[in-house]
């Protein structure tokens, strides 16, 4: 297996981090030439989702990415990355890859709560550590976006399909289960079983090889 982690801007290598943890291969995506290698699936950190959509567009990989999410390529998107995906940003004329059905609110926790710490239920996988900074929340999903979790009555965790995003930092917590959860997703659409990375979590402590 092997994930394409988008690392022109904000919080790349801690996703790297992480999928190293699990046991699983990565490579950044920095430029154009990176889409040829074959991915099984996607990570869009969090950073400045602005700066992030300008340099995918400046770079010619906004259509690419948003083709291959289009046809199913499962990819996770944090914070910033939740952004990228959002089909509407209530408070931001601009759009990304705009794939996911919901609208999304961008900073919007207010310059105080800018960053904080909560604990919540998480879909299937239990309570969890989530890790806000600057975040977004989901204001309102469509009718294919299943709701994963919610703190305080705003939605921060969803899933479309092959699409998942946080509007926290799992990769910032040393709980993996959220990781785990997208490569079950990866290996759901491969065929494969979904209990091997729980395996590789305990037994591995692989590169993530090249990053
Ligand atoms: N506030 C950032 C944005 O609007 C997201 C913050 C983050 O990714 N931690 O893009």
């Amino acid at each position: 297996m092997q994930i394409g982690i988008l690392a022109v801007q904000g919080a790349f290598l801690e996703h790297e981090q992480m999928l190293s943890r699990l046991g699983a291969s990565c490579f950044e995506i920095r430029q154009k030439s990176d889409l040829t290698r074959p991915m099984d699936g996607l990570i869009l950190p969090g950073g400045e989702s602005t700066a992030q959509g300008k340099l995918l567009r400046d770079l010619g990989m906004l259509r690419p990415l948003q083709e291959q999410i289009e046809k199913g390529l499962p990819v996770f998107g944090t914070c910033a990355g939740l952004l990228l995906l959002a089909k509407e940003i209530q408070n931001d004329t601009r759009r990304h890859l705009a794939t996911m059905d919901m609208v999304a609110v961008r900073n919007a926790y207010g310059r105080q709560l800018g960053s904080f710490s909560a604990e919540a239920a998480f879909d299937g996988l239990g309570t969890i550590p989530m890790t806000f900074i600057r975040a977004p929340y989901i204001e309102s999903v469509g009718a294919g976006v299943r709701v994963l979790a919610v703190v305080e009555d705003r939605i921060v965790a969803a899933r479309q399909g092959n699409q998942l995003v946080t509007a926290f930092h799992p990769e910032l917590c040393s709980d993996p289960r959220v990781h785990r959860y997208f490569l079950d997703m990866i290996r759901a659409r491969q065929g494969v079983g979904c209990h091997a990375a729980s395996l590789v979590f305990e037994s591995s402590e692989k590169a993530c090889y090249p990053c």
